[in-house]
């Protein structure tokens, strides 16, 4: 469109405070678009985001007569959605509308206050020149599938499912242990409040077994999803326990009735602190309560030679079936909520804390499961010798905040360590020492409970450790482990004699976090944690529709904030629902026909695989709803037969023509 044809664009630079007035000439932006051809109005505002910033918008559309609108102001990202609604509710069609990121790509990185202007100019005359370009466009809608996918069964998802389901929604919940509950089912008591954890969760886990909306399939995990926000479909490979969990009535029998008279495999629930039969439950909570049979530890398995006294004892009941075998199970659903949680850091590879060398260095992990009542030692605190520890030291920020191993702190390090200090004190009535770089307690009751552990009079050297060593300087150190750290505060080197050694360790990705990310297609921060579409204006959803997140996969952190966004994550999937349908938008990518020439160079390199290729008409083809515009095939395509809506040659021309041109 010309000038000559009634161009008349509104264009408005906001100052976002002093975020982008500070650095740039917010006015002098605002008075060279001005005088650009086709301009009607041009203004700067403090706060173009906020309601009167958009007034402005829709009065000025009215009044002049505006067909295009240029915002110069923050990242589309943010703002992109409420100014092309100001476009659309001011009565014109909503991509009519361009915006200039003048923050976060130019007054955040630059310091000079007339170069930035001048990049600030540039931006807005190039935009101005690309908004003339632009077509009505409308959105499409989606029906969103009622019923939800949830996976990873610790607290995060078992909180989501619970209430999606309590909201009356449809819950398929898969989780690849043999029992839900995570890592909190391996705890005793929680920070700060030592409340039980057993209490607070078994009852919500019981919930899960029992409600009438949830399926729920543990020992399973998803193979395969395809398809797009509201019609997703997932393929659940769920593995064989070898006890059929509908006939199964939970008596255990078969357990008791196991050749194997002593346990021989290392319990992984108990942190391998004991040993298993081959066919167990994992806890006496578990749920659902049904047996499994490990085949890798099962004679039966491996020789034919076993005199099956599981089968028998299951007697009428006929649920021991060691002909079973995977099942796969195929399902739509609308939206998934992701909770595959964290995996703990491995402390061998911190060697200087002698991990798997002295068998008195124990991991947080292992702790819990000490201290646990229906642990391994009954909730006692005993060495592996049998003996109770007189002396600890817990080493804070193993694999956390270490250039290293992991740069990031894990959040509930600190508290747990206290939480053990108490608990370890409580039970052993040992002297305490805690081994930190900084103590952080920013969550509420936090600080109290640290000053309470002050009070008990647990010891707090400030200094990360360097070693634990077996290596006796004199008698007081014979036969015990020895803590190197230089005490910071003391500004001294310190030897610190031990009998139990407890490493804090940090919070990891789970090892497959990148195949999940994969599956699922979404992003990964660098260290591995699922990354959310905005760390504060969308901390649940990713950059795919209808995949949200919840619990540690996103990050560390503790139980309290783990069941909030997993209430967060399971509001935006109702509130996708109960919308039935969702608006997508138009910016995809899309096949001139009469130009393809059906190379199928487009098809293998669509990564959401939005391109099939028709045999009847011999061309490709694009689905709207899976493609999301990323453009690969627009470059790729040998006879440019595909094109893009928004990113259209001539726009994209025309911008860099205005990005060029000196005014
Ligand atoms: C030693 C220690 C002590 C702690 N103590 C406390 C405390 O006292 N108080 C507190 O508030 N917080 C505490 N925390 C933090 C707490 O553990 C987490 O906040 C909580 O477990 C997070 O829950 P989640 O559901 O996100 O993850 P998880 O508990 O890790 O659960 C994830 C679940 O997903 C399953 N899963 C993983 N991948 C898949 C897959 N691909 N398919 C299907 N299922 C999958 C896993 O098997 C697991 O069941 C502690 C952490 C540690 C390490």
């Amino acid at each position: 469109m010309s000038e000559r044809d009634g161009l008349r664009i509104g264009v408005y630079v906001c100052h976002c405070g002093t975020n982008i007035a500070g650095t740039v000439d917010v006015r002098a932006v605002a008075e060279s678009a001005a005088a650009l051809p086709g301009v009607a109005v041009s203004r700067d505002y403090k706060y173009m985001c906020s309601d009167p910033g958009q007034d402005l918008i829709r009065q000025d559309i009215q009044k002049f007569g505006l067909n295009r609108i240029v915002v110069a102001a923050c990242s589309p990202h943010l703002h992109e959605h409420t100014f092309r609604t100001a476009t659309r509710t001011g009565g014109l069609n909503e991509f009519y509308f361009q915006m200039v990121n003048i923050r976060e790509q130019d007054s955040w990185v630059h310091e000079h206050k007339g170069a930035a202007t001048r990049k600030a100019i540039d931006l807005v005359r190039a935009a101005a020149r690309r908004v003339a370009r632009h077509r009505a466009l409308e959105k499409s809608r989606t029906p969103i599938h009622p019923a939800v996918l949830v996976v990873g069964g610790g607290i995060a998802g078992i909180h989501a499912a619970l209430t999606l389901a309590n909201a009356g929604k449809h819950v398929y919940l898969v989780e690849r242990e043999p029992s839900i509950g995570g890592h909190m089912a391996k705890f005793d008591k929680t920070f700060p409040t030592l409340d039980c954890a057993a209490c607070i969760l078994t009852p919500k886990m019981s919930a899960v077994k029992n409600h009438p909306n949830i399926t729920l399939w543990t020992y399973s995990e998803v193979t395969a999803v395809e398809g797009y926000i509201g019609n997703y479909k997932a393929t659940i490979a769920r593995r064989p326990r070898y006890i059929d969990e509908d006939l199964c009535a939970g008596c255990l029998e078969c357990i008791d009735a196991c050749v194997f008279r002593q346990a021989k495999v290392p319990d992984e629930f108990n942190e391998d602190l004991s040993r298993r039969k081959p066919i167990y439950v994992p806890f006496p909570q578990a749920v659902p309560l049904v047996p499994v049979i490990d085949p890798e530890a099962c004679i039966e398995f491996h020789s034919h030679k076993c005199k099956k006294t599981c089968v028998t004892a299951c007697g009428e009941r006929h649920a021991v079936n060691l002909r079973a075998e995977e099942k796969l199970e195929r399902i739509d659903i609308g939206s998934i909520v992701l909770a595959t949680g964290f995996r703990a850091y491995d402390a061998r590879r911190s060697a200087n804390y002698g991990y798997g060398v002295y068998p008195n260095v124990y991991t947080a992990l292992e702790v819990e499961r000490l201290i646990n009542a229906s642990g391994p030692t009954a909730g006692e605190v005993v060495l592996r010798d049998g003996r109770t520890p007189q002396t600890v030291g817990i080493v804070h920020c193993v694999g956390s905040r270490d250039e290293n191993t992991n740069r990031w702190c894990s959040r509930v390090c600190c508290m747990y360590s206290l939480k053990l200090a108490h608990l370890v004190k409580e039970r052993t009535g040992a002297e305490v020492f805690n081994f930190y770089i900084d103590m952080r307690t920013p969550g509420k009751g936090f600080e109290e409970f640290y000053q309470k552990l002050l009070s008990e009079r647990v010891h707090f050297v400030r200094g990360r450790v360097a070693e634990v060593t077996d290596w006796a300087l004199d008698s007081s150190e014979e036969g015990r482990l020895v803590i190197r750290v230089e005490d910071t505060l003391a500004g001294l080197f310190r030897r610190i004699p031990v009998d139990m050694v407890i490493l804090s360790t940090g919070l990891e990705p789970q090892p497959d976090a990148g195949d999940v990310r994969r599956l699922f297609n979404i992003s990964s921060s660098p260290e591995g944690f699922f990354l959310e579409r905005h760390p504060k204006l969308a901390p649940v959803n990713t950059f795919t529709e209808g995949v949200l997140l919840a619990g540690c996969c996103q990050g560390p952190k503790d139980i309290p904030d783990t069941v909030a966004q997993a209430g967060a994550a399971a509001a935006e999937a109702l509130a996708l629902i109960d919308a039935g349908s969702v608006e997508t938008d138009p910016n995809t990518a899309y096949v001139m026909e009469e130009a393809c020439s059906g190379c199928k160079t487009c098809v293998p390199l669509c990564p959401y695989h939005a391109i099939s290729f028709a045999q009847a008409a011999r061309k490709a083809e694009i689905n709207q709803a899976l493609c999301k515009g990323c453009g690969t095939c627009v470059a790729a395509c040998p006879s440019s037969s595909i094109g893009q809506n928004l990113f259209e040659d001539d726009e994209i021309f025309e911008e860099s023509e205005g990005l060029l041109a000196y005014a």
